[in-house]
């Protein structure tokens, strides 16, 4: 197949370039190169005859018209997001412009391609979300996310993700452009920008400052090793259903709070502190974010059973691999803290 990838040098955008490229599928990496890019994370790939880079603004539509007739994709990835839930409460203007107006642009730019090369069968867009769109679930196992429970997003990063899901159903069911929809958990793995949860209290850590958990740490969620959600994107889009939405979660829910306690365990092993305790004692609690929501919880019942996909790892599996990447990568982490907010507290604003 020939991808056309969008937010290919971000963090999950770059799991797909790298595993697409491994299979043998010519990829075209579309990305703007904003704050939370960084094209080290494809470097593996970048010198293979399969990869091209576009540098690219989605919101361009005369950039998208000409990227589509040059290289002609049967598959377009859809990942380019703004996706920092504590940026989008300091300044929600991007999220709308990028997630909503871009996913709008990208579309129409798709659909242009697609009639003009006669409406191939093999065409497909495949938008890629968030379980944030769902809204918040109380703490009881027996309720979980499916992919008919009713959108009802609280921040205006989920709202604009959500936004963007419905323009994509739209342009399905009005124009028949041939999409497939997949809303995923909260992914973590090599290459996470050190803003997010996992990668800053491995860098805080080590670093020996305190690690900030949001109000009491119980928030639940469902964490995804990011090249396992790799693999699923790149299945779903080879054979998901046109016109149906898969969700991906990882069976691996857990507090705040536990995660961050295992991240702590996990460097006790394998750089313990130079005064023998436990990173754990550097946790404290902070002011929580405004709206959070309790517990994201993703029901997988359908990607299994029609598309036969299961995450492959354990959460503290993919936490040992993801500590070690750190450890081994201290220069690609580096280079990114010296990025406008990163190691700030954002979204406190009310
Ligand atoms: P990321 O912030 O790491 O990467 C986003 C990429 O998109 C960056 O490379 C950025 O330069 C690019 N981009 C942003 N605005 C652009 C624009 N206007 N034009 C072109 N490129 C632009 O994000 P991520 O965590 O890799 O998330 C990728 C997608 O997956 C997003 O759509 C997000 O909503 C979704 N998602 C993320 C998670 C998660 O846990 N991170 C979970 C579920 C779904």
């Amino acid at each position: 197949m020939k991808l056309l990838v969008t937010g290919g040098a971000g963090f999950i955008g770059s799991a797909v370039v790298r595993q697409a490229v491994r299979v043998g599928h010519e990829v075209v990496n579309l990305d703007a190169l904003t704050y939370a890019a960084c094209l080290e994370n494809v470097a593996e790939v970048s010198g293979s005859h399969l990869y091209t880079f576009e540098r690219a603004d989605i919101c361009d539509r005369p950039a998208l018209d000409r990227i589509f007739s040059t290289h002609n994709p049967d598959v377009v990835m859809h990942l380019a997001a703004e996706s920092h839930v504590d940026r989008s409460i300091d300044g929600p203007g991007d999220f709308i412009e990028t997630n909503i107006t871009g996913t709008y642009h990208l579309l129409e730019a798709a659909r242009k391609n697609w009639i003009d090369t006669g409406k191939p069968d093999s065409f497909r867009f495949h938008h890629i979300s968030t379980d944030e769109v769902y809204g918040t679930l109380p703490n009881d196992p027996s309720v979980m996310f499916t992919e008919t429970t009713a959108y009802d997003p609280r921040s205006p990063y989920s709202a604009s993700k959500a936004a963007s899901d419905h323009l994509v159903r739209a342009w399905s069911a009005t124009y028949g452009l041939p999409v497939v929809m997949t809303n995923c958990s909260n992914n973590y793995g090599p290459y996470h920008f050190p803003e997010k949860l996992i990668p800053l209290a491995i860098l805080k850590a080590l670093a020996g400052e305190s690690l900030p958990i949001y109000g009491d740490g119980s928030y639940i969620r469902d964490w995804l090793y990011v090249e396992d959600h790799a693999d699923a994107l790149l299945l779903v889009a080879q054979k998901g259903e046109l016109g149906r939405s898969y969700n991906i979660g990882g069976e691996n829910e857990r507090t705040n709070l536990e995660v961050v306690r295992t991240v702590c365990g996990i460097l006790d092993d394998k750089r313990p502190r130079q005064d023998g305790k436990s990173y754990a004692d550097q946790i404290t609690f902070v002011t929580d974010r405004p709206g959070h929501d309790a517990r994201y919880a993703i029901d997988p019942t359908r990607l299994r059973n029609e598309l036969g996909w299961r995450p492959s790892l354990t959460l503290e599996e993919g936490l040992a691999r993801t500590v070690q990447w750190y450890l081994d990568n201290e220069a690609w982490w580096r280079a990114l803290q010296n990025r406008q907010g990163v190691g700030d507290r954002l979204g406190v604003k009310v």
